[in-house]
């Protein structure tokens, strides 16, 4: 337990800085060096307590350490020797970095994308097409009698989701646990699976027809096939009744119905099922959102070009066409002679193909953590935590803006995220 009668400053309401649900009831104290760390789960933990671990401390070019004007410099001169330079990451840092970034992008006429396209971007490109009907967790924690989570496991993604907004607390409106019905549907048991009062099991690749079957008995009250997906008829018409008959639902879906087969026909297929549900009830759907400020880049990218990601400046005016001017796209097709990542890993989470190409063309990295890429990097400067060392907005998973808190100093000569950026863009107007 945190004692409030010692040499730490106590800093209460804190949001923590690692996934989409920005948990901000964490309460923190520091004497500037240590620091303490009260409700967090254990990913939030180690996160916000990895100030002394497995850090950037020097610039370094090809290995070889530098000062920063130096890294900044070479970075500069990849930047402005590049035909299509590729930005990518910017989900874990602020919403005023990701602004200078895409300032950047466009001066120098790059691509800037963030990792968007490699979880949620289907979900964009449906929602495009249809729309979302969604909330904020503060109604679902206030309102929601029937819980559905689809293609996501938060016990291990967002560990403090169900305690804070979705599951157990009690609500204005709503019971808490007791009050609430929990359904699962995924192509395995999870973790958040045994704590569901209904478990789907659906065969892998089969989410489309089993939403397509739902929205079928909701509109008919008829299944003609005796299985969907390999589930029987008989469950999706008691999960129609569930769905039909509560007074609040909401569908959280993840990349389990993002990165299966189906992609954004999926998301598309589910957002219409809960406009299907309208005729009966009050229903809501939201994805959920992994780094702290992906929701972040696309609200910002949106306000400062009309698009949420995959940005090409390249002509001139921002052009937005996901398939051709996504990140893997590009590099695969070998379409950018330089890449500038941001807060984000690609060689641990892209195709070889595309790793492998990463390698050929310079690579600048700024990140407060060695990383896969970072190891890559022929440039790589070291950069402040944001929401540890310095502070900034960031938007949680319901598209709510939250402000990190700073709680200590960044180690010596180590800079934001948005200080970085700026110096590189004066240096880049000034050559311009
Ligand atoms: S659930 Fe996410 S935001 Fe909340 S404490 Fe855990 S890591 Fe942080």
């Amino acid at each position: 337990m945190i004692s409030e009668m010692s040499r730490f400053r106590r800093i209460p309401n804190y949001v923590c800085p690692f996934c989409g649900a920005l948990c901000d009831d964490l309460v923190v104290e520091t004497d500037g060096k240590e620091i303490r760390v009260e409700n967090a789960c254990v990913l939030g933990t180690a996160k916000i307590l990895a100030k002394h671990h497995n850090r950037v401390l020097k610039p370094q070019i090809n290995g070889r350490e530098v000062d920063l004007d130096e890294a900044i410099d070479k970075a500069v001169e990849i930047l402005l020797k590049a035909k299509k330079p590729l930005f990518y990451g910017f989900s874990s840092t602020t919403c005023e970095a990701q602004e200078v970034a895409i300032e950047l992008a466009e001066k120098i006429g790059g691509v800037i994308d963030c990792t968007s396209s490699v979880c949620h971007g289907p979900s964009i490109l449906a929602i495009h097409e249809v729309g979302i009907p969604s909330y904020t967790l503060g109604e679902i924690k206030n309102r929601a009698d029937l819980v559905i989570f689809w293609g996501c496991n938060p016990m291990h993604a967002h560990p403090r989701h169900m305690s804070r907004y979705s599951v157990f607390p009690r609500g204005r409106f709503s019971q808490s646990r007791i009050g609430r019905k929990i359904v699962v549907v995924d192509v395995r048991p999870t973790e958040s699976s045994k704590l569901a009062d209904v478990f789907i099991r659906v065969e892998p690749g089969s989410d489309y027809e089993v939403l397509n079957a739902l929205r079928t008995i909701i509109n008919t009250g008829e299944c003609r096939l005796k299985k969907v997906g390999g589930v029987d008829a008989e469950k999706l018409k008691e999960l129609a009744e569930m769905m039909k008959n509560c007074k609040f639902g909401i569908i959280f879906f993840g990349m389990g119905l993002t990165h299966s087969r189906g992609n954004y026909w999926n998301i598309s297929e589910a957002i219409s099922l809960v406009k299907d549900l309208y005729r009966f009830t009050k229903f809501g759907i939201m994805p959920m959102r992994g780094h702290y400020n992906v929701s972040g880049f696309n609200e910002v990218c949106t306000w400062e070009t009309g698009f949420p990601f995959a940005v090409d400046f390249t002509k001139g005016y921002p052009w937005y066409n996901p398939g051709e001017t996504d990140s893997n796209s590009i590099l695969d097709k070998r379409d950018t002679d330089a890449m500038f990542v941001f807060g984000g890993d690609p060689a641990a989470h892209f195709p070889k193909a595309t790793v492998d190409y990463m390698k050929k063309v310079p690579l600048i990295v700024v990140d407060p953590f060695w990383s896969l890429t970072a190891k890559i990097a022929d440039v790589l400067i070291p950069s402040a935590i944001a929401g540890v060392e310095v502070e900034g907005s960031a938007y949680r998973m319901d598209s709510v803006p939250l402000r990190l808190k700073k709680i200590v100093d960044p180690p010596e000569g180590i800079l934001s995220d948005e200080e970085i950026l700026k110096r590189i863009l004066e240096k880049v107007e000034e050559k311009l």
